[in-house]
Parts: C-alpha cells; structure tokens; sequence
C-alpha cells in the first residue's frame, strides 16, 4: 500500500516536473524562435537588396565607361571631320599622319578611312587593304547617311581579329557629304568587361540587339556565337533582377544597353557567388540560437527540478504533521477510551477485593470449619488475579496520563539498571545475559523519569520475548553529540522482516498473538517524540535487534 502511494506521488511530481518544462519552454523558446525567424528573413532580405544594389551600380558604371568610350571616339572623328579640310582627309598622306596622332591619344584605332557620297574609299590608312572599295550598297552605308552617326556590330576581320566600325557623315553646303569611317579594336571593351566577372560563377559579356555575342561568354559561348536566351527589352538605366533557378538557388540577372550602339551589356551572377557571407552570418545566427536554447532549457531544466524539489518537500512536511496530529488525536481518544474503561473495572475490583478479604476473614475465624483449605486457597488466588487485574487499570491509567509530564535530573545508567531490576528474576531463570556498555563521559540528562522507565521497559521486554533462553542483550548508552545521548538496546533475538519493521511503531501492531497488545512501540514512539527525542531500529530477520534511543539532554517539556 504504501509502495503505491510512494509510487503515486512520484509519478505526481514527475508529472508536475514534465508539466512545468513544457510550460517554461514554450513560453520563453517560442519567441525566441520567431524572432530568430524574423531576424532571419529580414537579413536575407537587406543582403539581397545590398547585393543586388551592388550589381547595378556596377553595370551602370560599366555601361557609363563603355558609352564614353565610343562617345569619344565618335567625337574624336566629329572633330576630324569638321576641322580638316577635304583636301587633306583625302590624301592618305595625311591620314596616315592623322592615325598616327589619333593613336596616341586613344586607344582602339586601328584604321581610318574617308568615303564620298558615292560610297568610294577616297583614302585609306590601315593594315587592311581597303582603298577604293565602293561601299555604296552596303547596310552600314545608308544608315550613316540617314542618321549621320553609325557604331557596327563586332565582326571578325581578315585576321581573324575581332573588331568594329564606327562612322561620321559630314554634310557640305551644298548637299553633298563624305564619311569619316574607323575601325575599332575589341580588346578595351573585353577589359572593361572583365573586370566585372571576378567571381568564378560570374559572367559579363556584350550581346547586340540581334542576340549575338559581341564578346565571349564564360557559359553561353564563344564570340559571334547565338545568346541562347532571349534579349532582354529595352531600357534606359541598368535592370537588376533575382531568379529562382531550377534548383531554387536565386541567382542574379542585370543588364544595360549602351546608347548610341548596338551593344547591350550582361551580367549573370550565380548565387554561390554572393551567398557565401550570407551562409556565414546564417550559420553564426543558427548557433547563436542552438546556444540560447541549450542555455534556455538548461536554466528551465534545472530550474523547475529545485521547485518541484521544494514542493515535494513541503507537501512531505505537510503530510507528515497532518500524520503526526491524526496518530495524537487516535493515542488520545484511545487513552481516553482506556481510562474509563479502567475507572470502570477499579470499582468492582475495589469491592471484589474488600469481599474477598472478608470472605478470608470468616473462613480463619472458625477454627473448625470444613473447607477451610480450599476456601482459603480459593480466596488466594481470587485476590491474586484481582491484584493483576489492578496492574492492568493502572498501566492503562497511566498509559491515558502520559501526556503529562515532569522534568528532573536522570542518571541514564542508574535508570537503566532500574529498569533491569523489574525483570532481573526473568533474566536469571531463563539465564539471559544482560551487558551494559556505558561511557565514562555520559553526562546527566534532564528528562520525565517515569516516561523514560517505561520507553526502556517496553523496548526491553520486547528484547527478552524476542530472544531464546541464554540469549543476550548488550546496553549501549553514551554521548552523541554536544546536545544528546543516545541507548541502544540490542538483542540476539528472532528479528523483524522487512515487512514487519514498516509496521511495528503503529497502535495494536503485534505478531505475538493473544500474548502481545502492540501497543508498547506505539506508546514508547510517541513518549520519545514528545520528549524530543528520536527513536531507531535496525533488524536482521534470524539475528537480532537493536533500538536506538536519541534522547536531548535538557528536554523541552512544556
Ligand atoms: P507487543 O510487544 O505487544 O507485540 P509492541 O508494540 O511492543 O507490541 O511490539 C510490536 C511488534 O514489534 C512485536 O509484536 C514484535 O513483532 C516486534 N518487535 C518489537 N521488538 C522486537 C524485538 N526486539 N525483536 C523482534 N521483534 C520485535
Ligand atoms: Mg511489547
């Protein structure tokens, strides 16, 4: 029964334990949680519109150096054409002079040449063999003349060498116009380009408006090669777009067209390339969260454990004074109950005993009476058990009156020694040996005398009926601390089972049948108790028994 209960109120508290987790948990990890979320989402957010910012400045500011570069060659030409006479442009002397001086300051010119109206190269000054070639029918030609300006797509030379074109009309007053025509090298827009794809997974490359590669790409192809994506439409300013890619990898797509040229600017940059800082500071947040909640349910863990500790505790102590009072109220009712029951049996013992010593009396005064023997024996052994039965009111009497009690000063051993001298003619016919053990330093104590005869008598007499004839029972009694004795009663007796032990100290307990009331430990309990003492026993089931005694040498007795 008791296993159960025990049993109970740990699964109680182990519940209340597991309750007060969860509860402590979810209260303190489920913000934390969401916040770390939230934190989460919005870094993602503010590094991607900070990569992506990036990404645009970048081609805008690629796009701006590629829009200066043909500006000013085509400005370059403007000037030439403007300033210097026909005459002189149509000398290839002096062309060749001129592209000597251009090549100076620019970079990129490789040629020069003029063209009349008629489309004939007038002059010519360059590595290709150009002069005198009519350009009349040519695509190029009629759109320099309807828009003055004309910037080629990139082509392959003779040389095999990527280059293109760019071409400046002049008109005169009088309705006729010559074009000054320029070829252009491709490698001083490669740099440029270049320098916008550092990262391995990046790539920038020109396409013009057709889709053709004007410069090669890491992952579409070669120069001159089909862009096998769609070109993109037209805008002023730089574009800057996230993808989603199969994979779910977002990846960036930005673009430029240059003005005043058939070039438009890519940049593909894949996500590996710009995560990188992101996954950094993910990983850094992650374990700052694993940390905090290590930490959180840590403190919760140990935290709800010294509580419910605490409360377990308590509830104890509570059950245990509520125990304490049940156990005094029963011993009083029962003292109360014995008490009358014993004022009620010592009247009519009174009179029996009165009526039988008169009864006596007859029988002696009539010397010559017939049944004088056996009257008288009978008489005897009528006063005899009117005498046990005496006994017995005044044990109950003073078993009903042990609350009260008196304080004096005792010599434990004196006491003891007391104590033996009731049962001294047991002890001698059963041939028990009686041994004291008393340290020389056991100091005086004060207590209730006749409750302390009656605790040691109790225990004793327990130790006489649990030992065999010729047994043995050894007398500790000394000093355990600054402030108490202790006596232990050991015997060599039967023994208590473990089942037993959980038992002996409660009202009526007994194993010893008609013989035994099982109120003697209960009584010798609660004298102790109230004394302030502590009482102990340790058992071996076929070796014996001992009771420790732990008595305060100046008892509170109120
Ligand atoms: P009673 O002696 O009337 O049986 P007690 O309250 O004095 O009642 O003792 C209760 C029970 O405790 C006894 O019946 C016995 O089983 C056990 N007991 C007490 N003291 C001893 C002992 N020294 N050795 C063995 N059993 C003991
Ligand atoms: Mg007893």
């Amino acid at each position: 029964m008791e296993k159960d209960f025990k049993q109970d109120l740990k699964i109680r508290y182990y519940r209340l334990w597991i309750f007060s987790i969860v509860l402590m948990c979810t209260v303190a990890l489920i913000p934390l949680i969401i916040i770390s979320y939230f934190n989460y989402y919005q870094y993602e957010d503010a590094y991607n519109t900070e990569v992506t910012y990036q990404v645009s400045r970048r081609i805008s500011y690629t796009k701006h150096t590629l829009e200066t570069f043909i500006g000013d060659r085509l400005a370059t030409l403007n000037l030439l054409i403007s300033e210097e006479p026909y005459a002189e442009l149509s000398d290839s002397k002096q062309c060749t002079k001129l592209l000597s001086n251009l090549k100076k300051s620019f970079d990129g010119f490789i040629d020069i040449g003029l063209i009349d109206s008629d489309g004939n190269h007038r002059s010519y000054t360059g590595p290709y063999d150009l002069a005198g070639k009519n350009y009349k029918d040519q695509h190029w030609f009629h759109e320099v003349n309807l828009r003055g300006v004309y910037v080629s797509d990139v082509f392959m030379g003779f040389r095999k060498f990527p280059h293109f074109v760019i071409a400046i009309k002049h008109e005169l007053p009088n309705g006729d116009f010559y074009i000054l025509r320029s070829t252009l090298s491709t490698t001083v827009l490669d740099d440029q380009i270049h320098s916008l794809e550092i990262r391995p997974k990046s790539d920038a490359f020109l396409i013009n408006n057709e889709g053709v590669l004007q410069t090669p790409s890491k992952f579409y192809g070669q120069i001159l090669e089909k862009y096998p994506i769609d070109v993109p439409p037209y805008a002023k300013n730089a574009v800057v777009k996230q993808e989603d890619d199969s994979n779910g990898d977002k990846n960036i797509f930005g673009y430029a067209y240059i003005e005043n040229s058939p070039f438009i600017l890519i940049l593909s940059k894949r996500s590996e390339d710009f995560m990188g800082n992101l996954q950094k500071a993910k990983t850094k947040l992650n374990w700052l969260l694993v940390i905090s909640i290590i930490l959180i349910v840590s403190i919760v863990l140990w935290s709800t454990a010294f509580v419910v500790k605490r409360v377990s505790k308590s509830d104890i102590k509570q059950a245990k004074i509520l125990h304490d009072m049940e156990y005094t109220s029963k011993m009083a009712s029962l003292g109360r109950l014995a008490a009358g029951v014993a004022h009620e049996i010592n009247n009519p013992l009174a009179i029996i005993n009165e009526k039988a010593g008169l009864l006596k009396d007859f029988a002696t005064l009539k010397p010559d009476f017939a049944y004088k023997e056996k009257i008288l024996q009978g008489v005897e052994s009528i006063l005899k058990s009117v005498d046990r039965c005496s006994v017995i009111t005044h044990r109950l009497l003073s078993f009903a009156k042990r609350m009260d009690v008196n304080s004096e000063v005792i010599d434990l051993e004196l006491l003891l020694k007391e104590v033996m001298g009731f049962l001294e003619r047991e002890a001698t016919y059963r041939g028990i040996e009686i041994n004291y053990h008393v340290a020389p330093d056991l100091p005086p104590i004060e207590s209730d005398r006749g409750q302390l005869q009656q605790v040691f008598l109790n225990i004793i007499t327990n130790a006489f009926y649990a030992v065999q004839d010729k047994g043995a029972i050894e007398i500790y009694a000394s000093r355990k601390d600054n402030q108490h004795v202790k006596v232990t009663v050991a015997d060599n007796g039967v023994g208590i089972s473990k089942e037993d032990l959980k038992h002996i100290f409660e009202p009526f307990f007994t194993t010893k049948g008609k013989y035994g009331t099982g109120l003697g430990l209960s009584i010798t309990y609660g004298i102790v108790e109230k004394l302030g003492g502590e009482i102990t026993v340790d058992s071996t089931l076929g070796r014996g028994t001992s009771f420790t005694v732990t008595l305060p040498m100046k008892s509170n007795i109120s």
